[in-house]
Formats: structure tokens, C-alpha cells, sequence
């Protein structure tokens, strides 16, 4: 989207693109090449085909070694996040699916090889962005990075972008006031980019789950992304602001606007200074209430994330993401290592590991749902007691990683007391198991159960008092209540977090928990929205569990509060089924 404004001397334009980082970031355009590389698509020669597919193969090979040479050669400061990317990157480059079918492609219809990786690709990026899941439909960006990046080899460069002087010679060196402006940026180019220090990334493609967000939000550098066109409209040295927070790109602004967003970044940067210095304080309300903020991540490596924002352990870890992208399911000692790996880091506060929630939109890979409606049909623990080898596998992993330290169990999407039944003897089958090796297990294990579906919300006193613990998964709470897919753009209006038979469940469940004394955290994204902070507040949560990122924006918000007066108007407005007033909230 675009629009051009009228201001000083010039003409002032504005892009809209999808805020991924916040923070604002003013500085001058380094506009890199374009990564889509045009091809030459011809038929070869029958005799060819042979000698054809060897190009093809050893393109690949070349840059999945490329790749992993890179892993193996990271420098200690990089973000852990893109070691773990340029491992899928090579992964995807290993996978038959890929090279195989390509090879196909040359030897029946005889496309050279650089036709057929394209074809191939664009048929395995279709089926992504099929898929209803954000996550997985990003992940189609992948395919396309990494075909661009054989097809540089193939084309006889680096599979490398071109250094960073060959871009822009005359500003390369220079400091944090770059803005990089791209198609999109592949793991590997970030890696390349990282010794920059650049003030922000501008792409073209990719989303809030795209790479480009999750490295820059772990490497905290401002990033736009989905701004459409951006590579086309602006030039090299152009004079840039970019607003991580909204999305908005400014190319040549007026020197009133400049100075606006020069005082709306020193706010910011005052900001996250103040916050920082929350780390280490309590997260204790004005009426002296203390309430445990946990985080949630999805893989091992973001637990040291959480220790830095100062977490008093991990709410929810969804182990899924262990199992997803790979040929293979990892077996017993794999997922016991990352288990275990984030039970040490959190140094004896407590992580919370929610066993498998596959099925719906996250499957294994080639295993695709028969379901006619999957968010109701076989998913999370029904998938799991429906495959038990999978599910003891799992059970005795967290059992021996439990030895490390207090590991508590999670079930996703219960809906039924005989599930919760079946885990416990799953568990106990899992303990004779370990038992019998002779092997180390840890012997208070906690179990919980997710609140995700109204049902349990409603009939909530057996869980309750069966369990140790609950959690309420907002995030499917939502959707099951309000019967709005919450993947479907189309009902996404709908999608209402703030709609009273939504917050009647939550303060039912709330409230069975402070009844039997046992402790109930939310998990969905509703706990890390700092605007939801005093609502929750005056429902009686205590425990939030959110990305590392969001909870310091959290803490301060739990700081102002004072629950007493929060209990009151909330309880108030649930009572006459009325929406809440958050702006009444507040102060
Ligand atoms: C939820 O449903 O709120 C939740 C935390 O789980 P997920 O988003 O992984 O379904
Ligand atoms: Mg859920």
C-alpha cells in the first residue's frame, strides 16, 4: 500500500507495511539486490538428462554444505535463533521432496535444471501457504529463500549475497543509521548483515512469524515487514523512518515529521530503559497481591531469553515445535536433552512442558489430517492417547528431565475427566518403564491441564480438584466459545478476546482454582497484551505466561495496579453479562 504526501520542499512518501519489532528507527536506505534471480527456462537434450540432474544434485549439495559450514562456524554473538533457521534452511535443501521431484521434472519433461527447482518450488510453496497455521504458511518463504540461493550457485556465484560494499560501497562500515531494505532476508543473509549494526530491516515479504521478524526481534533491532514494494520505491541513501510498532515507512519525510518521530524515539529509548530497570523488581500490585510472570516459548534456546527478562519460570513450553519440519519424530534421549536443557537454565523455577498439541493445524511431516473438521477432530491429547508408542516416548522423557529440576506436565485441549484418567496411567506406564531400565526420573512430577475448551471451563470442579495445576489457553478458549476458526481471516473480526462468555469462563476457572487452592495461569496471548493487564488483574489471575518479550510492558502495568478496585468493576460488568470497559480500567 502506498501514498504520496505533500510536505516541504519534496514529496514525502508513505508505505504500510506490518510492524514485526517495535521501535523507531531514522536513518539512511541500504536497498540490497534483488534475491529473485531471473532464470533461463529451455528444454534439454534427451541425452542430457543424466548430466542435468548431476548439476541440479550437486547445486544442492553444495549449498546445504554452504549452509551447514555456516552452523558450524557461528560466531558467539550471533543470535541463537539463526543457527537453529540455517539448519532447517540445509534441511529443506536434504529433502527428497525437493531434489528428487526436480530431477523429475528434468528427466520426464526435460526443464533444465534451474526451471525445474523453480517449478518444484513453486509447487511446495503453494501447499504452504495452504496451510491455515501463520507459522506454517511462513515457512513457504523458506522454500523460496533457498531456492534462490541454489539457483545463485547454479548460476556459478556464492550462494551468498554480494558483500554488503558491493550494495551500497560508499555506506558500508557505516553505523546503526542504515535501514536495510529487501525482498526479504534469509537466515543466512541476516548472519551476513549482523556485524552491520543496522537500525532496522524493511522487507518486501514475510510476516510477523516470518524469519526476518524472529531475528530481528531476538537481535531487538526494529523491523518492518509485508510492506509490498518497498524495494522497488526506494533508493539507495534515501532518508528513511520506519515504525516497528505500526508498520508505517516514511521515505524522504519533511523536517516537521523528522523532528516528531526524533522525539517519538527518544521517548521510546526512555522507555526501554525504564523498563529494563523493572528486571529485578517484584511483581507485586499497589495493594501488595504478587503474581508469578512465566514464559512461553517453543524451542530450548529461548529459555535463556526468559531468564533475561527476568521470569519466574516457564508457563509454556510447546514441545510440538520439537517434532515439527523433521522426517522423523526425535526419540526418547533427543527430546529428554531439550527437555533437560531448559530445566537447567531455569535454574530451579519451575517449566512447564505441555505434552504434544499436534493435529489441527500442526502435523508431523507427511501426515496430513482425514479429519472433515480438524480443530474438532483428533488433536493434542486425543492424538496422543490415540498413539500411545508416541505419547510413552514423550512421558518418559519429561520423567527424566524432571530429575533436573521441577518440571510440571501440561495436556492440551482436555475436554473429558477419563483423559485426564488415561494420562495419569500413561504416566505411571511411562515410570515402570524407567524403573525397569534402572534410569533417573524425577519423582514430584506436577500435572495440569490446558482450559481451552468451554466445556472444562464450565464442569471445571473435578479438574480442579484432580490436578495440581491449570492453565487457560485463551488463544483456543476464544475460538471454541465463540465458534470462530481463529485461523480464518474472514471471521477474524469475531475473534473477540474481550466477550463476557469468554471472561465468564475464565473467572469460573479462576475462581475453582482459589477455592481448592491451586494455582491457574493464563497462557494465550491475552496474558502478554499489556492493555489486558488489569482486566485479568480484576478476574484474580495471578500467574501470567507470555513471550519474554512482553513481560516487562506487563510487570509495569501489574506495578500501577491496585486489584481491589480491578476485583470491583470487573466483577461488576461479568455480572450483567456487559462488555468491560478496559479505558475504565485504567488509572
Ligand atoms: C492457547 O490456545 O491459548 C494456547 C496457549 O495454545 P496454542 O496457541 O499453542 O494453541
Ligand atoms: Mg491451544
Amino acid at each position: 500500500m502506498r501514498a504520496d504526501v505533500a510536505a516541504g520542499s519534496g514529496a514525502m512518501l508513505c508505505l504500510q507495511g506490518q510492524g514485526a519489532v517495535k521501535g523507531i528507527a531514522i536513518g539512511q536506505a541500504v536497498v540490497m539486490s534483488a534475491t529473485a534471480l531471473e532464470v533461463a527456462h529451455y528444454r534439454i537434450q534427451p541425452d542430457d538428462v543424466q548430466a542435468e540432474c548431476d548439476r541440479l544434485r550437486t547445486a544442492l549439495a553444495a549449498t546445504s554444505q554452504e549452509l551447514q559450514d555456516m552452523v558450524g562456524n557461528l560466531p558467539d554473538d550471533a543470535p541463537r535463533e539463526l543457527g537453529a533457521l540455517l539448519t532447517v534452511h540445509s534441511m529443506l535443501l536434504d529433502d527428497p521432496t525437493l531434489s528428487e521431484q526436480a530431477c523429475e521434472l528434468v528427466s520426464q519433461r526435460h526443464y533444465n535444471a534451474e526451471w525445474a527447482l523453480t517449478t518444484q518450488g513453486q509447487i511446495l510453496g503453494e501447499q504452504f501457504s495452504a496451510m491455515e497455521d501463520e507459522y506454517l504458511r511462513e515457512r513457504g518463504g523458506d522454500i523460496r529463500q533457498v531456492i534462490e540461493r541454489v539457483l545463485r550457485v547454479l548460476s556459478g556465484s556464492s550462494a551468498l549475497l554480494p558483500p554488503l560494499g558491493a550494495i551500497a560501497p560508499e555506506l558500508a562500515g557505516a553505523d546503526d543509521s542504515l535501514i536495510v531494505v529487501a525482498r526479504d532476508i534469509s537466515p543466512a543473509d541476516m548472519l551476513r548483515l549482523r556485524g552491520g549494526r543496522f537500525g532496522a530491516f524493511l522487507t518486501d515479504l514475510g510476516g510477523a512469524t516470518s524469519h526476518t521478524a524472529i531475528v530481528a526481534r531476538s537481535m531487538n533491532v526494529p523491523a518492518v515487514v509485508g510492506a509490498g514494494n518497498v524495494r522497488a520505491l526506494v533508493r539507495d541513501g534515501d532518508l528513511l523512518i520506519a515504525d516497528g510498532a505500526t508498520g508505517m515507512v516514511l521515505v524522504n519525510p519533511s523536517c516537521q515529521v523528522l523532528d516528531e518521530y526524533r522525539r517519538r524515539q527518544a521517548a521510546f529509548v526512555a522507555e526501554r530503559a525504564e523498563l529494563a530497570s523493572l528486571r529485578d523488581a517484584p511483581a507485586v500490585t499497589l495493594d501488595g497481591v504478587h503474581i508469578e510472570l512465566h514464559a512461553n516459548i517453543e524451542l530450548p534456546e529461548e529459555a535463556v531469553a526468559a531468564l533475561a527478562a527476568g521470569a519466574d519460570g516457564i508457563g509454556l513450553f510447546r514441545s510440538e515445535f520439537l517434532f515439527m519440519g523433521r522426517r522423523d519424530p526425535p526419540g526418547e534421549d533427543e527430546q529428554y536433552q531439550a527437555y533437560a536443557s531448559v530445566v537447567r537454565t531455569m535454574a530451579g523455577r519451575p517449566v512447564t512442558i505441555r505434552t504434544l498439541d499436534l493435529g489441527s493445524d500442526k502435523n508431523l511431516d507427511g501426515e496430513a489430517t482425514v479429519a472433515v473438521n480438524p480443530a474438532l477432530g483428533q488433536r493434542a491429547i486425543r492424538y496422543c492417547l490415540a498413539n500411545p508408542a508416541l505419547f510413552g516416548t514423550q512421558l518418559r522423557a519429561l520423567l527424566r528431565a524432571a530429575w533436573h529440576g521441577p518440571v510440571r506436565i501440561l495436556i492440551p485441549m482436555v475436554s473429558n475427566m477419563s483423559e485426564v484418567h488415561a494420562t495419569r496411567e500413561a504416566l505411571e506406564v511411562a515410570r515402570r518403564e524407567l524403573e525397569a531400565r534402572g534410569a533417573s526420573y524425577g519423582h514430584d512430577i506436577q500435572l495440569g491441564a490446558m482450559v481451552e475448551v468451554p466445556a472444562i471451563a464450565i464442569a471445571i470442579d473435578p479438574f480442579v480438584e484432580c490436578l495440581d495445576f491449570l492453565s487457560i489457553g485463551t488463544n483456543d478458549l476464544i475460538q471454541y466459545t465463540l465458534a470462530i476458526d481463529r485461523s480464518d481471516r474472514n471471521v477474524g473480526d469475531l475473534y473477540d478476546p474481550m466477550h463476557p462468555a469468554v471472561l465468564r469462563l475464565i473467572a469460573n476457572t479462576i475462581n475453582a482454582g482459589e477455592r481448592v487452592g491451586k494455582p491457574v495461569a493464563v497462557c494465550g496471548e491475552m496474558a502478554g497484551d499489556a492493555n489486558m493487564t488489569r482486566m485479568l488483574l480484576g478476574l484474580g489471575l495471578k500467574e501470567f505466561s507470555m513471550h519474554p518479550q512482553q513481560l516487562l510492558d506487563v510487570k509495569k502495568e501489574i506495578r500501577r495496579a491496585h486489584t481491589h478496585a480491578l476485583h470491583v468493576k470487573v466483577a461488576s460488568a461479568l455480572n450483567r453479562a456487559e462488555r468491560i470497559d478496559l479505558a475504565g480500567l485504567a488509572g
